[in-house]
């Protein structure tokens, strides 16, 4: 229905050498060209005090200058954008998506650089930027047919008024979107694409640690067609730019992905300030849980545990962060986890060989050493990552495993590569899932079964957006495993699902007597 013959990106393929070999060459190439950011206003960048930014992977390692935006800056951006938004939205949705899947071409077309500048700006591994890339231009062309499914005309309704009834969709304004630094390309375009798509111009605020990234994917949106005043940059800090701009009653709406409590901070500025209400669309965080009973396989519980718990350092949403294993193979289950925990490879994200690259930066990495030292006392280690001398040079934290009573223990999200285990006894798989729904998160869960009836109940009972059975629990594909939580995790609708592009829109009927 949205977009028939879609197809998904393919991405590179490294393993198989010579590409991997002719990727890296343009990667290495792409590094030597300096790097900026600067907020695009009007699709010129403002002039400002530039500094500089460095590698999570290597503090020595600068990756480029960054201008960053004032309070004023973001004004004289939202003023450009309502005057904007109208002739945008009046362009024909078959256009704003031809606009959008010549982005996604040109993202194609620049896809080592841009994985360089994620491979460097936000320490990802090679397979992450892969990955990051794929899902950027996955995310461009599904909401480019969505918008041609959906909003490319007057949708008829035929009833018995015995008058023309129509339905049109139309962009609500201007959407501030405000994006995460752990999918600095890939979240960052899916909000715009989606709030371009649907016809409102955009203000694009990225993470404060990634601002590179977000500038190189506005002015190739801007090279693709979409006008220079219909997406702004406003690279900066938070509450500058936030204040700035959300208690403007013109504002249309929020797109929001981080934590829980910035989305209740958001809601309650939006709530306070006067004139209508509009959607506020937050992808917040998780308590993430993979259950295990004893008819799992264990080596293949292993790998999905490590893949979901350590890949990109544990630094997703939907990351596992409590394992529930019951006791009748947990040491077993467990031994297994400690010993392939040791022979995971942390360092330079570059290397191929890299599983776990740095967290963000210093300030992630105090906040989850503070957690393990907590935990230290409280809990039993029961599995760790070595750390090589060389990741001094970067904020790197090495993947640590503890056992934990129960998971309410764990008070707020861990983003990071720290996982908890809990035992629990056949016959308690009940009070399992209502101790993982009593978190009152909602994101991610995962159930390792054999028992079809197990499974089964497992699902009825569980309170997540997104379940995953016998696999990792990350990963979520465009298109085909819509994403998003509910409860503490986020409002929906879900990202790259078919209802996405819709709260981005005001419907109008009209009805005309014939
Ligand atoms: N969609 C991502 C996944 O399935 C997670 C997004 C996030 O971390 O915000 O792993």
């Amino acid at each position: 229905l949205f977009g028939e013959g879609r197809k998904n990106s393919d991405g590179y393929d490294i393993t198989d050498a010579p590409s991997l070999l002719i990727l890296r060459e343009a990667m290495a190439q792409a590094e030597k060209e300096p790097w900026t950011a600067a907020p695009l206003v009007g699709g010129a960048p403002v002039a400002g005090k530039a500094m500089a930014v460095y590698s999570p992977a290597d503090r020595g390692y600068k990756v480029g200058d960054v201008t960053l935006a004032t309070a004023d800056t973001a004004k004289d951006a939202f003023e450009r954008a309502l005057r904007a938004q109208p002739l945008w939205d009046d362009v024909p949705a078959t256009d704003r998506a031809a606009a959008l899947e010549r982005a996604a071409d040109l993202y194609e077309a620049h896809g080592a650089r841009l994985m360089a500048i994620v491979m460097r700006e936000a320490g990802k591994t090679l397979a992450d930027a892969v990955a990051e890339l794929r899902e950027a231009v996955d995310f461009l062309r599904y909401y480019a047919a969505m918008a041609r499914a959906d909003f490319a005309g007057p949708t008829d309704l035929p009833g018995p008024t015995g008058e023309i009834d129509q339905i049109r969709l139309h962009g609500r304004g201007v959407f501030l979107c405000i994006s995460p630094w752990n999918f600095p390309l890939a979240i960052f375009s899916g909000q715009v694409a989606a709030a371009l798509a649907a016809g409102n111009a955009v203000l694009a605020k990225p993470a404060e640690q990634t601002p590179i990234i977000a500038y190189e994917a506005v002015k190739l949106l801007h090279a693709a067609g979409v006008p220079a005043d219909a997406v702004h940059l406003l690279p900066g800090d938070g509450p500058t730019i936030g204040n700035a701009l959300l208690s403007d009653p013109r504002l249309g709406g929020v797109a929001f992905t981080g934590s829980t409590d910035t989305a209740r901070l958001i809601n309650r500025k939006l709530a306070d300030r006067d004139g209508p209400i509009v959607p506020l669309i937050a992808e917040t965080g998780g308590q993430n849980a993979m259950i295990v009973d004893s008819s799992a396989l264990p080596e293949q519980v292993t790998r999905d545990v490590l893949i979901s718990s350590f890949q990109s350092a544990g630094q997703r949403c939907s990351a596992l962060r409590c394992l529930f294993v019951q006791e009748d193979v947990a040491d077993k289950q467990i031994a297994m986890i400690a010993g392939a925990m040791k022979e995971l490879k942390m360092g330079d994200p570059a290397f191929l060989s890299t599983d776990v690259g740095p967290v963000i930066d210093a300030e992630a990495k105090a906040a989850l050493n503070a957690h393990i030292a907590d935990m230290s006392k409280t809990a039993k280690k029961v599995g760790e990552t070595p750390l090589p001398a060389a990741c001094d040079k970067g904020t790197f934290v090495a993947p640590m495993a503890f056992e934990i009573p129960n998971i309410d223990v764990l008070k707020t999200e861990h983003f990071g590569p720290i996982l908890h285990i809990v035992r629990f006894k056949a016959g308690e798989i009940d009070s399992v899932v209502d101790a993982i729904n009593g978190t009152g998160f909602g994101l991610t869960c995962a159930v390792h079964s054999r028992i079809d009836e197990t499974v089964t109940r497992v699902l009825k009972r569980l309170r997540v957006g997104n379940a995953y059975v016998n696999r990792n629990q990350i990963g979520a594909i465009v298109g085909v495993q819509p994403f998003g939580g509910e409860g503490l995790s986020g409002t929906g609708p879900k990202a790259g699902g078919p209802r996405y592009l819709h709260r981005f829109a005001v419907e109008r009927t009209v009805s005309i007597d014939t």
